[in-house]
């Protein structure tokens, strides 16, 4: 029998300060958009172990497991759990993150419990793969993907752009525990212009930045406010680059429109944020 859910995995990034996994619940959104049954493991939400992973997905009887990979620094944490997934499970396992799109040929020569690494957006790519291994390979594999062939990694097609951070309204938030985070991270901004070689930010958007319309951003906030309750907002920028502009203009949203107090700048990590 078939099975066509897709869990998607957050590793357990063991920091103190708990933030919901938006990149990863944008996926989840695409997926479920395209018609896809999709469970979402937060580990590092709940603290969770490999093992304590492998359990709730032997429960889940998915066909395909999805691996957010943000942080290079993780990967020996992501093969092990690589390891332990395909050891109990006849999954595909997918990476997709900033950090997995960049070193896709190292990740794919350390580990070969892998099947396939997405190299561009994974809201766009993530449903065409779900389709091609749910038909059997009855689809073509869509670019932006890399896997081994003949014992070596693949070298992954440029898929084109979109602005997804307009296109999906809303991440997935109904699939994961709300009650857990300490903070909601709000996306306002995808990429960077900068385009460093060395980056990973370069590598899914190539030097372009999206950014999110304000109205979108402040529709998020009040769904979040209204269903899941008052928490501080990150809002995430991938840019190096301040934008004055754009954030004026959520400023106007923000204050004026819809009559929140913030504090303004915040800088957090590598991000450049607001928090309210
Ligand atoms: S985020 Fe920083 S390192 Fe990355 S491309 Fe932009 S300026 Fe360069």
């Amino acid at each position: 029998m078939k099975n066509n859910t897709i869990v998607l995995i957050e590793p357990n990034h063991a920091r103190d300060v708990v933030e919901t996994p938006t990149d990863l619940l944008y996926v989840a959104a695409a997926l479920e958009h395209a018609g896809n049954k999709v469970c979402v493991i937060d580990a590092n939400a709940e603290r969770l172990k490999p093992d304590d992973i492998c359990a709730k997905i032997s429960g889940i009887h998915c066909g395909i497991v999805g691996i957010s990979c943000q942080n290079i620094s993780e990967k020996d944490l992501i093969f092990e759990l690589c390891k332990d997934i395909k050891q109990n499970s006849n999954c595909k396992l997918i990476l997709f993150g900033d950090s997995s799109a960049k070193e896709y040929a190292l990740f794919l020569s350390l580990c070969r419990d892998i099947d396939y690494i997405i190299t561009g957006q994974g809201e766009h790519i993530f449903p065409k793969m779900a389709q091609f291994v749910f038909s059997g390979g009855e689809v073509v594999q869509p670019v932006g993907v890399s896997c081994v062939v003949d014992g070596i990694p693949s070298i992954p097609q440029s898929s084109p752009l979109y602005n997804v951070l307009d296109e999906l309204v809303i991440p997935s938030y109904h699939l994961v525990n709300m009650s857990l985070y300490d903070i909601y991270n709000v996306t306002v901004m995808r990429g960077c212009a900068h385009a460093c070689y060395a980056c990973d930010k370069n590598v899914t958007t190539r030097g372009k930045v999206f950014k999110r319309n304000p109205r979108l951003v402040m529709h998020e906030i009040n769904v979040l406010y209204n269903k899941y309750g008052v928490k501080p907002v990150c809002f995430v920028n991938d840019s190096f680059v301040f934008d004055d502009d754009y954030f004026k203009k959520l400023e106007r949203e923000m204050v004026f429109d819809s009559g929140f107090l913030y504090r303004y700048p915040y800088t957090r990590k590598s991000f450049n944020g607001v928090v309210i």
